[in-house]
């Protein structure tokens, strides 16, 4: 059906749409119930708010996870949306494109979530505890530290150096933690230190 509308005639249909609207958000008559009966509710209004770091790239932006699922009753927390977090002073609030897709990330069935292990010479990999992946690296960091530390150099110059083994961290940390890092790579003697962003 054709309705022909002049354009005085478009405005006052349009302003009594209008206050009929208004009407309604104000709570006359059944134009109330039938506006509430067609808003959802708020997705995240029941979700827990976790705050975290973007681990992708260097700028380590701020992000907001809101899951479901009580961890106190042994629930696995289940993340159903993540966003910038706007008080975050690197981005407040923004992502790029690969972070803004991080929940798929999260929840990937290829994602990794236990340390894999490859005997020396091995082609196969295999899944460890993380307490068996971390009696590992101790290990072999006490091994190669014993053998391999430097007290001081020909001249009889104290330089206490560990130059066989490096380190390599992460910047999308918190400044306490980077520092805790820094401290306890330096004091056992490692040069061999290095992260993402170069810094
Ligand atoms: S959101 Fe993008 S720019 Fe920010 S840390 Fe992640 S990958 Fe890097």
């Amino acid at each position: 059906m054709n309705i022909d509308l002049s354009r005085r005639g478009f405005l006052r249909l349009a302003g009594a749409g209008v206050a009929a609207t208004s009407l309604g958000a104000m709570g006359f008559g059944d134009a109330q119930a039938a506006e509430e009966a067609h808003v959802r509710p708020f997705k995240l209004a029941t979700t827990t708010e976790t705050r975290n770091t973007c681990p992708y790239c260097s700028v380590a932006c701020g992000v907001i996870m809101y899951s479901r699922g009580d961890a106190k009753a042994g629930d696995k927390a289940q993340i159903l949306h993540i966003e910038g977090d706007a008080d975050h002073p690197t981005n407040r609030g923004t992502l790029c494109p690969k972070g803004a897709a991080l929940k798929d990330f999260v929840n990937a069935e290829t994602r990794l979530t236990r340390p894999r292990y490859r005997a020396a010479g091995g082609t196969e990999w295999q899944d460890i505890s993380w307490d068996d992946a971390l009696t590992k690296i101790a290990r072999a960091l006490k091994d190669d530290r014993d053998a391999n530390f430097v007290a001081q150099n020909e001249a009889g110059t104290t330089v206490n150096r560990w130059l066989t083994t490096g380190f390599l961290a992460a910047s999308a940390t918190t400044n306490e933690t980077a520092w805790l890092t820094y401290k306890v790579v330096r004091s056992m003697g490692i040069l061999g230190f290095d992260n993402q962003a170069r810094v």
